[in-house]
């Protein structure tokens, strides 16, 4: 028999036994603080949570290497939400899809190290409620606020309009802020203080033997000028560049000049080019003075940009998005980010704004006094549709990759198709030569520092060519092949790792061979001689005319594909950036600028021209727009 002290005792311990059971049953987690390392989509991010007995009660990212507005939206708000909500089940942030995935993942690795569950943590969806209808008007809509967008809402408000942009993704940037953003301007002053590179001069020469009967009459003045500028550039000292406005103009005709499948050709209209090229100087002028943009002031050659004219922001956050940004507030603007335009309103024949729905579900209305301006880019992240319109490519893989982000899918081009837009060039993509093998994505870099070799180690084509020569030739060696250089010849950092078998480095020739698994003997030559055309500037295999390195040791291949990368065609627009119907008349109240529009790069893009594009129209669109012209 149990005394009554005993009973109570024995009572006692079983009560706190069940409770330590009751406890630990509905313990969720073993408290403390994990970490965890993930792939983002730039590289290793390192995530943290911390966990009470039935909490998540903080989540950190500790250190990450993703793109400013295009990443690090997801990073800002996907821990807070995590804990807010105690749930994995959460929506990925738009625009920033890999990183949100990153950061799911890092933290449901959090949870396992804890004893949590993951499946009932994915489960805990985490509903929207769409709100009632919004309703807003301004005088001017812009739809996309990448770098056309941006240029457009500057100038409509400059011009005194009120104007709202929404933007479909959780920041601004678009395609533009993932781009290198070099932009092409005949631009004197810094030619002029920019070495020449070797061969240059034999491709200026070719220009004074150009038959003027090669262009359509109304390029032919433009030639004559350039043959004048020439003469007299070389007349003189020509250890600095040489470059014109005309001589921008000529390049970008005929690099645009090309046959489709069907036999028919495709060419730039003179007023389209003129415009382009005339106005890319003033263009970047107009963002230093008004937004306080600053500009490297140093020349660069992205690939296929036939010359070296490129100059570029400091950076491309701040110069081209940041404060333009403020620009457009601070004059009265409004930006509305993931908001997305699905369907333009018409009346009476007049574009008078968009229907559009909010990340949450809520439906907008935005109607615009003056006009609405479309500057939704391209569809290069639509391969599908790519390949629907394709008239320039004998065969698209469908799985082929591309430099694009997964957002950009041409939702624009058919809004407006919808209310009777006509389209112009659709069956033109820029593929991009240089993608990385194992993602697509743009790999950066030049021609004259390069040679390309195939898989058997040839050489096989000019570097320096146009990009749609370049992926050609890559396709008739097999696709994959190697961007070949000196480590250190230019900004260009290799990445990649040795599992990813898309970066190489050696120190000799032989030790390269082996490991892109090509006979040394034939790389060797290929070397050897491509080494003495860059020492007498002439290439007579394949007519290269830019030679700024020899190919040395340490040498660097890196394996590259090429992937989609613009889409030349779009809606059909006039000089003043009104969107045309199919009988060739203005949409009134519709407005198209940027790679949403088509003609101005006809059948292939000089590199570095689609930057200067995007701002030079963008600001005739938004002027226009505000002007209701
Ligand atoms: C990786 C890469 C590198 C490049 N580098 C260069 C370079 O160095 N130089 C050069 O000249 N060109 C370059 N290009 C090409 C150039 O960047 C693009 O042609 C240009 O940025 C397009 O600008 P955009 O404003 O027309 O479109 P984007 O910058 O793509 O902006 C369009 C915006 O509209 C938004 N949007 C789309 N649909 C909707 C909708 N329904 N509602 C609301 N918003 C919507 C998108 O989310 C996006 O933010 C590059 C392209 C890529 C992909």
């Amino acid at each position: 028999m149990l005394t009554g002290a005993k009973r109570a005792a024995t009572l006692c311990i079983a009560l706190t036994l069940l409770l330590t059971l009751t406890v630990g049953a509905f313990a969720a987690y073993n408290p403390g603080t994990y970490v965890a390392e993930v792939r983002g989509h730039n590289g290793p991010i390192k995530v943290s949570a911390t966990f009470s007995r039935d909490a998540i009660t903080s989540v950190e990212v500790l250190d990450h290497n993703e793109t400013v507005g295009v990443g690090t939206p997801a990073i800002e708000r996907l821990p807070k939400a995590i804990v807010e909500h105690q749930s994995l089940g959460l929506d990925t942030v738009s625009g920033a899809t890999i990183t949100s995935y990153a950061v799911l993942a890092g933290v449901s690795s959090c949870v396992k190290q804890a004893g949590g569950d993951i499946d009932a943590l994915r489960a805990k969806v985490i509903k929207k409620t769409p709100g009632p209808r919004i309703t807003k008007t301004a005088d001017v809509v812009v739809i996309g606020a990448g770098g056309a967008g941006m240029s457009a809402a500057m100038s409509a408000v400059e011009n005194g309009a009120s104007v709202i942009v929404i933007e479909k993704n959780a920041a601004i940037g678009g395609n533009t802020l993932v781009s290198g953003c070099v932009w092409n301007a005949a631009n004197p002053a810094l030619s002029s203080k920019t070495p020449a590179a070797m061969g240059l001069n034999e491709k200026l020469k070719s220009y004074l033997e150009m038959d003027e009967g090669e262009l359509p009459p109304e390029f032919r003045p433009t030639l004559k000028t350039l043959k004048e500028q020439i003469a007299a550039y070389l007349a003189g000292d020509t250890s600095m560049m040489f470059d014109s406005v005309e001589l921008h103009m000529i390049q970008t005709y005929f690099a645009g000049k090309r046959q489709g499948l069907d036999g028919t050709t495709i060419e730039g209209s003179f007023d389209f080019i003129e415009i382009l090229c005339r106005k890319s100087l003033e263009t970047q002028e107009w963002l230093k003075k008004t937004a306080g943009t600053v500009f490297r002031d140093e020349l660069a050659e992205p690939i296929g940009s036939l010359w070296k004219r490129a100059n570029g922001p400091v950076d491309k956050w701040e110069d081209f998005f940041v404060k333009p940004a403020k620009y457009i507030t601070d004059n009265g603007g409004e930006i509305l980010c993931e908001v997305t335009g699905k369907e333009l309103i018409v009346e009476n024949g007049r574009v008078v704004g968009v229907k559009a729905v909010m990340a949450d579900g809520t439906p907008m209305e935005l109607y615009a006094a003056k006009g609405v301006v479309l500057a939704t880019g391209g569809y290069g992240g639509n391969t599908a549709m790519v390949i629907e319109y394709n008239n320039y490519w004998p065969e698209l893989d469908p799985n082929i990759l591309t430099t694009n982000r997964k957002e950009i899918i041409g939702e624009g081009i058919i809004m407006a198709l919808a209310i009777g837009a006509d389209l112009t060039g659709m069956g033109y993509t820029q593929l991009m030569p240089i993608g990385w093998a194992d993602t697509g994505l743009l790999a950066l870099g030049g021609g004259s520092n390069v040679m390309y070799i195939s898989q058997e180690g040839r050489r096989f084509v000019n570097e320096y060519a146009e990009r749609d020569v370049i992926s050609k030739a890559a396709f008739a060696v097999g696709t994959l092949f190697y961007e070949l250089k000196t480590l250190g010849s230019d900004f260009v950092t290799p990445v990649g790792t040795p599992e990813s078998h898309v970066v190489f480095i050696a120190d000799t020739l032989e030790e390269l061979a082996a490991k892109i698994g090509c006979d040394p003997a034939v790389l060797k030559s290929e070397v050897e001689r491509y080494n003495s055309f860059v020492d007498q500037g002439y290439d007579p295999d394949f007519g290269k005319t830019s030679f700024t390195h020899r190919i040395e040791s340490p040498y660097v291949a890196r394996a590259m594909k090429p992937s989609i990368h613009h889409t030349m065609g779009g809606v059909k627009i006039d000089t003043d950036c009104h969107v045309l119907n199919k009988e060739g008349k203005i949409i009134p109240g519709l407005y198209a600028a940027g790679e949403v529009a088509g003609g101005i790069h006809a059948g292939n893009r000089v590199g570095g021209n689609a930057i200067a594009d995007i701002f030079v129209f963008g600001r005739i669109a938004g002027a226009n727009a505000a002007k209701g012209k």
